[in-house]
């Protein structure tokens, strides 16, 4: 069903600098910036060179193999842009006291566009670890000098990134479970909702009370819990639906912003 809404009548949202703000980001933000996601159409697993190099990239992860399929991904997005998605993060980050962005990307755009305070969940492709001496070494390059790349310590790195099947670091998980308990307004973009825990968060966020939107073009196994879904592109809807909700200051406010909203 499509029904016309106003957010600020509808949904009572204001953009009050002292709301516990959260956003959480999947993959589907960095589409539009041209990243591939790993399934379904268009994603990674349809391109033949990708297919072959994931299928020889595996554990100790700190392989000449593993980092070929890394380096392949990492030249991919070193052509790619933050779009105006990502930088709509920076301006939220600047405009509310109390901002956490989440994100399950390992593409490093959010940081790219400048947001400071980034939980990455699932690390970052520009970053190695090394197994013996915990380092963690910055990576900006590619190509990368060696492959594998090597710790000041003679081991080899692997890529700072969660495997599936593998734990995610606690303290991210601890910061970004305490931001959802907390939040008022939480943000769901471009993200399937079936990759726990982050699924879990914007659950929490409701339990506390919080208003929860979804952005996505596609309805999610999240959608029946959320406050408001829009329909729609990451890059497209995210400023957007920002530059109206920050020209509502208070509950009251004037400009009613009118949206598509499907179910
Ligand atoms: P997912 O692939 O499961 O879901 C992507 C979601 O994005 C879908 O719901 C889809 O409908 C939506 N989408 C498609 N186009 C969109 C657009 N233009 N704007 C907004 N949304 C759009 O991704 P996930 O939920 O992040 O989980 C997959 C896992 O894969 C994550 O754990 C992540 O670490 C990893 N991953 C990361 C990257 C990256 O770093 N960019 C890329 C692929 C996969
Ligand atoms: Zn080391």
């Amino acid at each position: 069903m499509v029904k016309t809404v106003s957010i600020v009548k509808n949904f009572g949202l204001t953009a009050s600098r002292k709301l516990h703000v959260v956003v959480l980001t999947g993959a589907g933000i960095s589409i539009d910036s041209g990243v591939p996601i790993f399934r379904g159409r268009g994603s990674m697993g349809e391109i033949p060179e990708a297919r072959r190099l994931a299928s020889k990239a595996g554990p100790p992860w700190n392989t000449r193999e593993t980092w070929e399929f890394y380096e392949w991904r990492r030249r991919l997005v070193s052509q790619c842009k933050p779009n105006a998605a990502h930088y709509t993060m920076v301006e939220m980050e600047r405009y509310f006291e109390n901002f956490h962005l989440i994100t399950q990307n390992v593409d490093g755009l959010h940081i790219r566009a400048g947001s400071k305070g980034v939980l990455e969940l699932h690390g970052n492709m520009w970053r190695g670890r090394c197994t013996r001496c915990g380092a963690s070494v910055d990576l900006p390059e590619t190509p990368l000098r060696s492959i594998p790349p090597y710790c000041e310590c003679g081991n080899p790195l692997r890529p700072s990134v969660v495997q599936f099947g593998e734990p995610i670091d606690p303290n991210v998980l601890s910061k970004a479970f305490a931001a959802s308990r907390r939040a008022e307004l939480f943000f769901l973009i471009g993200t399937s909702g079936v990759v726990s825990p982050a699924a879990q968060m914007p659950l929490m966020a409701l339990q506390n009370g919080a208003k929860v939107i979804e952005i996505n073009p596609d309805p999610t196994v999240l959608t029946r819990y959320m406050t408001l879904s829009l329909r729609g592109k990451a890059a497209e809807v995210v400023p957007r639906f920002w530059s109206e909700l920050h020209a509502c200051k208070t509950p009251h406010a004037k400009q009613a912003s009118l949206w598509q909203s499907r179910e």
